[in-house]
């Protein structure tokens, strides 16, 4: 168990998982982190299983604790098809069947891979009731310590609770060699926390939302260190990739320690979660989670620069105020990174908009802007600023081969 002091009311945080090992070639420790299980199942993807995979399996049979491993066909999508496969998979026949063999389950559950093998296996282990853990293989997202699996289920995506990995093992050499476009979605996830952070101050401020400052100021130190170092991404530069991949993990951690992702998502992750809800609905591939996160947040900054040059409420100006500097940081990371986006259509990123405000339960700028029945007007005015702002061509034209 993982556990912090705090200030704010709840006194304490802790999450369930044993250990997160965040370091240069963690691989090697993989035997040794999980010495207590004797039949561990590991599932990872071809593509996973090269840069990771393989060398994880050698060093679990060296050990004498590998059942057996699963290898999906590559890009494995996290869908119904594939946690049907997980789960046919996860027991093993004995060499001589008998008959009071209690289970044929493995005792553990490792994923190799990053947010889809991490849901698909997340979703298994709950099922069977069997700990999971997972060695990640690219800093694409902030999900290793979610609690929930966001699964494809035929032209639905429906968001399952979970159980939280026992074992988060992230070995920043493998991390370095990720596919560029999985590095530019795990710092366009990243760049949304300032927003998530302004909407959850909003909500405590108007509606007594529960709030935890030092949450808060971890996500933002966090953030502002992936912001800064992401201006080497491109050239790869290690410190880029660690500055992502520690922020990831530690947005991981505060979403854990504070029982719900509010102080990770906020409107960017609405609107960004909706406009892939609509890919699914259309039977599409939905695009990159942390890519639809980057447009998303600067759709809510240009919201919110609006809305402070119009308010007349001096406590909501003030707040966002605080932000406006990050914002100008965020700005200026664009003319570096330009991460591409992915909607470009006016009425379907309004749409997305819209739509975004009622995703979840959750008080954003989205339900203040509806309420003082500016919404509809903002998302208009939002999408030309981002299009002749932020926009720097799409994802398609800049990565025509991926997940072709
Ligand atoms: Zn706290
Ligand atoms: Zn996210």
């Amino acid at each position: 168990m993982i556990e912090m002091d705090c200030t704010c009311v709840q006194k304490h945080h802790s999450i369930p998982t044993e250990i997160i090992e965040v370091s240069d070639h963690a691989i090697k420790k993989v035997a040794d982190i999980l010495k207590d299980y004797r039949r561990v199942f590991m599932v990872a993807d071809e593509n996973t299983y090269e840069v990771a995979g393989k060398r994880v399996e050698e060093l679990l049979k060296n050990a004498g604790i590998l059942s057996h491993s699963l290898i999906l066909p590559a890009p494995a999508l996290p869908n119904a098809e594939n946690v049907g496969k997980v789960l046919m998979e996860a027991g093993r026949d004995r060499d001589v069947y008998d008959i009071n063999a209690w289970s044929l389950n493995p005792d553990y559950i490792l994923a190799v891979g990053s947010g889809s093998l991490n849901d698909t296996c997340r979703m298994v282990s709950y099922r069977l009731g069997i700990p999971y853990g997972v060695v990640g293989t690219a800093p694409s997202m902030d999900g290793y310590a979610s609690v929930v699996a966001p699964l494809l289920n035929g032209r639905k995506k429906i968001v399952y609770n979970c159980s939280i990995a026992r074992h988060i093992i992230i070995d920043l050499s493998v991390n370095e060699q990720a596919p560029y476009p999985l590095l530019l979605a795990g710092v366009g996830d990243i760049l949304g926390k300032y927003v998530a952070i302004l909407d959850w101050e909003i909500s405590r401020d108007r509606n007594g939302e529960y709030y935890c400052e030092k949450i808060a100021d971890m996500v933002l130190q966090a953030t502002a260190q992936c912001v800064e170092a992401s201006k080497n991404l491109e050239s790869r530069d290690p410190a880029a990739i660690r500055a992502a991949s520690e922020g990831l993990i530690l947005s991981g951690e505060c979403i854990a320690f504070c029982g719900s992702s509010r102080p990770a998502s906020g409107t960017e992750h609405m609107i960004a979660q909706t406009w892939e809800v609509m890919d699914v609905e259309e039977g599409k591939v939905p695009n990159l989670h942390g890519v639809e996160v980057g447009e998303g947040t600067f759709t809510a900054v240009e919201m919110f620069r609006r809305l402070y040059k119009e308010t007349d409420d001096a406590h909501l100006k003030a707040l966002i105020e605080k932000y406006l500097p990050a914002f100008d940081r965020l700005e200026e990371l664009q003319k570096t990174l330009r991460l591409p986006f992915t909607v470009t259509d006016k009425q379907r990123f309004i749409e997305g908009v819209l739509r975004g405000r009622t995703f979840r339960d959750r008080y954003t700028v989205l339900q203040y802007l509806y309420d003082i029945g500016k919404l509809e007007d903002y998302a208009e005015s939002a999408y030309d600023a981002v299009m002749e702002k932020h926009f720097f061509g799409t994802f398609k034209e800049r990565f025509p081969d991926w997940r072709a």
